[in-house]
């Protein structure tokens, strides 16, 4: 099953590529310029990476973010829209949480006063084997915490931006004990799950970082048995 992951340094993308093959799905590669065919797919995985242009979200840019990358901006916007209409499972990790988020509508928060917790550094950790760095409550009744359950959670995190305003339509999953959203989710989608921090580090050492991915490779699944079926 082919899940098509954004990004944009290829050197980034590799910890992602492993998750996934991990969980049995095969990762196919989309750089900002890539021509992207969403039928030749079975999931859609939106990556880590530098800040979205504020000018998604109607707003001037703060100095402390930065600098924007356009063409990777408008790609995963296109994409992602694609991919809800269709309701195809899309799994959207940190920079790819926030650009769900902007395509549903909502905002950011340029620059979190609170970063230090929220900006872990990782020099010798094993790839699947990072530390944790802070706690999350995930709300009870969400897909989320259907998969990993209710209650809280470690896990880690590497951002310097984060959710403001949800868009309209969709859940708040899951929020930091500093009161930073940390996951989100589009209830009318099978499978539209967003999530701040980065469970492809842990996925060796967090059962509810594997769950996620598990999860993930089961809608796929699904998903494509259902396409199969009404071909
Ligand atoms: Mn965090």
């Amino acid at each position: 099953m082919k899940i098509g992951v954004t990004y944009r340094r290829a050197e980034k993308v590799v910890r992602y590529e492993r998750a996934l093959r991990d969980v049995g799905l095969d990762p196919i590669r989309l750089p900002p310029d890539a021509s992207v065919d969403i039928d030749l797919l079975d999931g859609l995985m939106l990556t880590g990476g530098t800040d979205i242009n504020p000018a998604r979200y109607g707003q001037p840019r703060d100095p402390r973010a930065e600098a924007p990358d356009d063409p990777r901006d408008e790609m995963e916007l296109r994409v992602v829209k694609q991919a809800l209409v269709a309701d195809f499972p899309v799994f959207a990790i940190c920079r790819g949480m926030q650009l769900f988020n902007v395509a549903h509508g909502g905002t950011l928060i340029q620059h979190l006063p609170s970063s230090d917790l929220h900006s872990q550094k990782f020099p010798d950790a094993e790839p699947g084997k990072h530390g944790p760095a802070h706690r999350i409550a995930i709300a009870p009744g969400t897909r989320l915490a259907s998969i990993v359950g209710a209650g809280e959670i470690e896990i880690n995190s590497r951002h310097h931006q984060a959710v403001d305003r949800p868009g309209p339509s969709l859940v708040v999953s899951a929020v930091s004990t500093d009161g930073v959203i940390e996951a989100i989710e589009n209830p009318s989608a099978t499978f539209a799950i967003a999530v701040q921090w980065h469970p492809e580090d842990r996925i060796l050492v967090s059962a509810a970082d594997r769950k996620l991915f598990e999860a993930f490779a089961k809608a796929v699944s699904l998903h494509r048995t259902n396409v199969l079926q009404h071909r």
